[in-house]
């Protein structure tokens, strides 16, 4: 079956139980063991409630949890559980071959990447995102963050920075209501990738920003964006994902 990630990812919400099962997490009425791997549960700390998890190590979706046990990115995580749903998968086959998430080298940029929320309604409440008239989530979350740029507890967007664009995030950037933005973990060569980066036939467009690239998707609704980070990376951006992706074109935006 082949669906739009939005109608596989309310598939999964749907059907929560079935893919939590598979992750290992059996019984969704008590607590028990931590499913992750890397949270050695001595207590049984670990409960799921329909489509959401919480522990003492982080609370979630059930996408959430697929791609912190599998190490899949959110529309990778979307598409492993949506296949197990809509092909009959068997829980029991489905543990072994799980690959322990691999932990990203910053706690802190990993940590407010699991803890944010990702829902379209909750993210597009934030007021950076009414103000550039961000109607979804677009790749990003959020949740409360600290920092020396954005403050102590701070309501921000969070948005990922992932390993060619579209891997593991290995930082993220955090926007205050203010508009302020704070990036933690290293940067390296991430950026991001909203699209599907299947489709080399499309525009493919790199921004700097997050929200200027929300505005250049507007303006060209079938287009794959690579946001940038930081002054001077369009180029960089550019033949990154060039050499991976090999799409037929890429253009640069010129800041703006
Ligand atoms: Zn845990």
């Amino acid at each position: 079956m082949n669906f739009a990630l939005s109608e596989q990812r309310a598939l999964v919400k749907a059907r929560a139980a079935e893919v939590f099962a598979a992750l290992g997490a059996e019984d969704t009425s008590k607590h028990q063991r931590c499913i992750f791997p890397d949270h050695a549960d001595q207590d049984p700390s670990f409960r799921t409630y329909g489509e959401r998890f919480i522990c003492t190590c982080s609370h979630g979706d059930v996408i959430d949890a697929v791609s912190r046990v599998t190490g899949l990115n959110h529309a990778q995580a979307v598409h492993w559980a949506a296949e197990r749903i809509s092909g009959g998968f068997s829980p029991v086959a489905a543990r072994p071959n799980v690959i322990p998430a691999p932990l990203p080298r910053n706690g802190y940029a990993a940590q407010l990447w699991i803890s944010a929320d990702r829902e379209d309604a909750y993210v597009q409440q934030h007021a950076y995102c009414q103000r550039k008239g961000i109607a979804h989530a677009f790749g990003a979350g959020r949740t409360l963050v600290s920092g020396s740029v954005v403050g102590e507890q701070a309501d921000c967007v969070v948005v990922p920075i992932r390993e060619n664009g579209a891997g593991n995030v290995i930082a993220v950037q955090a926007i205050s209501d203010a508009g302020a933005k704070q990036t933690f973990g290293t940067l390296g060569d991430g950026y991001l990738l909203v699209g599907d980066e299947r489709d080399l036939s499309a525009p493919w467009l790199v921004v700097e920003g997050w929200a200027t690239a929300h505005a250049a998707r507007q303006a060209e609704r079938c287009s794959i964006v690579l946001i940038s980070f930081g002054k001077g990376r369009l180029q960089k951006v550019a033949q990154l994902a060039a050499d991976r992706y090999q799409p037929a074109a890429i253009s640069i935006l010129a800041e703006v």
